[in-house]
C-alpha cells in the first residue's frame, strides 16, 4: 500500500523525520536529529515553544521572579537599605512576562533554523504510517521514514472556563488586573505557584483541593512544608473538599462545594491536572496504539507500538516536565536516526517554584522504605549555613535518603532559596548511583547553599561537623 502511495507521489515533499509539535520535547529532538545528519522537518499548529515557552514554564517563572524580586525589596530593611512605600503595576509584570516571551520565542525560532530544520506552520495527521498531511500557514503532504509525536498536553477543564472570571492555567497568564481573592481549584504543584505568585501580590487566595494533602504527588514531607509555609503567608488551604460546580456572575465566582456550602471569590483558576492531545492526529490512520485517554504509550526507547513512530513529553503520560520532554526527545532521536538510547526515570528533579522554593529527585522516605531499603534520612536546617544567614535566606533545608547497608543515595529534596538549582548535584548521584560517601568526599565551595548536601550527607552517615551532638541524631 505503502509502495503505491509513494509511485503515485501523493506526498510532495520526503524528509528522514518530521516531528510533531515543537514543545520543549520537539523542538530537542528536531535539533539533536538534525545534528545527527537528519533531514528534520517540524511541524507546528499554534506557537513555536509549545506550553513550556508560551503558557507554562517560562510566562509563570517571570511573574514569579517579579514576586520574588517585591518580596526581596519589601525586606530591604533587614539590610539597612531604606526604600519607602514600594507599589507595583501588574500590567507592566504581565508586559515584562510577554517580552520574556517573545524573546525567547524568536531566539527559538532563529535555533531551529540554524539547524537546518525546515519548520512546516499548521496542524498535522496521519494519512498512513509515513505520510502526514499539514493543514494551516503550510498546507502539505510530506513523506516521513521515521515520526516522531511531541504533541504535548492541555489544561484539563472538568469546569467551563469564560476566561473572564473561571480561568485555566493558560487564560491565567492573559489577566492585567488583580483580583482582591481567587479560588484556587486543584493543589498541585500549577496551581501552589499560582497561590505563591498571587499571594506574594497581595491577593486573598484559597486552594480548594479533593484529596487530603496540597502536592501530595511529592511526598508527605514536601505537602506539609509547604502547608505551613502557605498558612504562615495567609493562604487558606481547605483540603478534602470536592467542588461541584462554579458559577461567574456580574461579582465574581460562586464555588458550589460538595455538602459543604458556598464559597464567594473575584476570580477562580482552575488547575485539576492536565490532558493529552492526541485526538487531532488522526494516529489510528498510522496504526499507533493509545489508551482511553489518548495516552500514547511508549517502550523505553520512546517507540510506540509502530516501528518508527516514537512519542515523547507530556502525550505519552510518563512525567509531565518540560526537562523529562526534552530528554525523551534526545532519547527517541537518537534511536530514529540510528543510535541507541533509552529512557530511565530515577532520576528525574522536580520542582515547585513556590516561595520557598521546594525541589526533589529519586524516592521519598516513604517509597525508598516501601521499596524495603533500610532508609537513612540526613536533614540539614539552612539556618546553620554561613551563606543563608549572610543572605537572609535561612528557611528550608536540604535532605538526603540513603540506603544503610550501602550508602547509595536514593533520594533528594531541599527547601529553600535556589533549591531548583541546588537539586542538579543530587540528580548527577543518583543518576550514577553514587553513594554519600562520594558527596562527603567532594569539596563544596564556602560559604554557599551547596554546603547543605555535604552536611546532609554526614548527616546521614552519623558524622555531622556543623550540629551540636544533640542534633546530630535524624
Ligand atoms: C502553568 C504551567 C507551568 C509549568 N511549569 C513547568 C516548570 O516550571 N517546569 C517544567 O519542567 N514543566 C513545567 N510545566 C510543564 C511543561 O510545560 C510541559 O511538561 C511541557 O511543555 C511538555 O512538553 P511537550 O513537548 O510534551 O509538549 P507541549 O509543550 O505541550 O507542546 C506541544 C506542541 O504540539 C503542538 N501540537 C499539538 N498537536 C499538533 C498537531 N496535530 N500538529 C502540529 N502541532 C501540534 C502544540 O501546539 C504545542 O505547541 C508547566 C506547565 C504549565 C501548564
Amino acid at each position: 500500500m505503502l509502495t503505491k502511495k509513494v509511485n503515485c507521489m501523493t506526498y510532495s515533499k520526503k524528509y528522514d523525520l518530521a516531528v510533531i509539535g515543537s514543545g520543549p520535547g520537539g523542538y530537542v529532538a528536531a535539533i539533536k536529529a538534525s545534528q545527527s545528519g537528519a533531514k528534520v522537518a517540524l511541524i507546528e499548529k499554534g506557537l513555536l515553544g509549545g506550553v513550556c515557552l508560551n503558557v507554562g514554564c517560562i510566562p509563570t517563572k517571570s511573574l514569579l521572579s517579579n514576586a520574588s524580586l517585591l518580596q526581596k525589596i519589601r525586606k530591604a530593611s533587614e539590610f539597612g537599605i531604606e526604600v519607602g512605600n514600594v507599589s507595583f503595576d501588574y500590567k507592566k509584570m504581565k508586559v515584562r512576562k510577554d517580552g520574556v516571551v517573545d524573546k525567547m520565542r524568536k531566539s527559538l525560532e532563529g535555533l531551529i533554523l540554524s539547524n537546518g530544520i525546515e519548520i512546516l506552520r499548521g496542524s498535522a495527521s496521519f494519512v498512513n504510517q509515513h505520510e502526514i498531511k499539514v493543514k494551516g500557514q503550510d498546507n502539505i503532504h510530506l513523506y516521513a521514514e521515521k515520526v516522531i509525536i511531541a504533541t504535548g498536553s492541555e489544561p484539563l477543564e472538568i469546569f467551563p472556563c469564560d476566561h473572564k472570571k473561571i480561568f485555566n492555567s493558560s487564560s491565567i497568564l492573559d489577566l492585567e488586573v488583580l483580583p482582591k481573592s481567587i479560588a484556587i481549584i486543584g493543589g498541585g504543584y500549577i496551581g501552589c505557584e499560582f497561590a505563591s505568585l498571587f499571594a506574594e501580590l497581595g491577593v486573598s487566595v484559597t486552594i480548594l483541593e479533593a484529596l487530603p494533602s496540597i502536592v501530595s504527588l511529592q511526598g508527605k514531607s514536601i505537602s506539609e512544608t509547604l502547608t505551613r509555609a502557605f498558612t504562615k503567608k495567609g493562604i487558606q488551604i481547605k483540603t478534602g473538599v470536592m467542588v461541584e460546580k462554579l458559577t461567574a456572575h456580574d461579582k465574581g465566582v460562586k464555588a458550589t462545594l460538595k455538602g459543604a456550602g458556598e464559597l464567594d471569590f473575584d476570580i477562580a483558576l482552575v488547575a485539576v491536572g492536565r490532558k493529552v492531545v492526541s485526538q487531532n492526529l488522526q494516529i489510528e490512520n498510522a496504526g499507533v496504539l493509545v489508551n482511553e485517554r489518548g495516552v500514547i504509550s511508549v517502550d523505553d526507547k520512546m517507540e510506540t507500538s509502530v516501528p518508527g513512530i516514537y512519542a515523547i513529553g507530556d502525550v505519552t503520560g510518563k512525567v509531565m516536565l518540560a526537562h523529562v520532554a526534552s530528554h525523551q526527545g534526545i532519547v527517541a532521536a537518537s534511536n530514529a536516526t540510528g543510535q541507541t538510547a533509552y529512557m530511565h526515570y530515577e532520576a528525574v528533579p522536580a520542582v515547585i517554584f513556590t516561595f520557598p522554593e521546594i525541589a526533589c529527585v529519586g524516592l521519598t522516605v516513604e517509597q525508598a522504605e516501601e521499596k524495603g531499603y533500610s532508609v537513612s534520612v540526613g536533614k540539614f536546617p539552612f539556618l546553620a549555613l554561613g551563606k543563608s544567614v549572610a543572605s537572609n535566606d535561612v528557611e528550608g533545608y536540604a535532605q538526603i535518603i540513603s540506603d544503610t547497608k550501602t550508602g547509595q543515595i536514593l533520594g533528594a529534596e531541599v527547601v529553600g532559596y535556589d533549591a531548583s538549582a541546588l537539586i542538579g548535584e543530587i540528580a548527577l548521584a543518583i543518576a550514577n548511583e553514587l553513594t554519600l560517601d562520594c558527596v562527603i568526599e567532594t569539596i563544596h565551595a564556602h560559604p554557599t547553599t551547596a554546603e547543605g548536601w555535604h552536611e546532609a550527607a554526614l548527616l546521614a552517615n552519623g558524622t555531622p561537623i556543623h550540629l551540636p551532638p544533640k542534633q546530630k541524631k535524624t
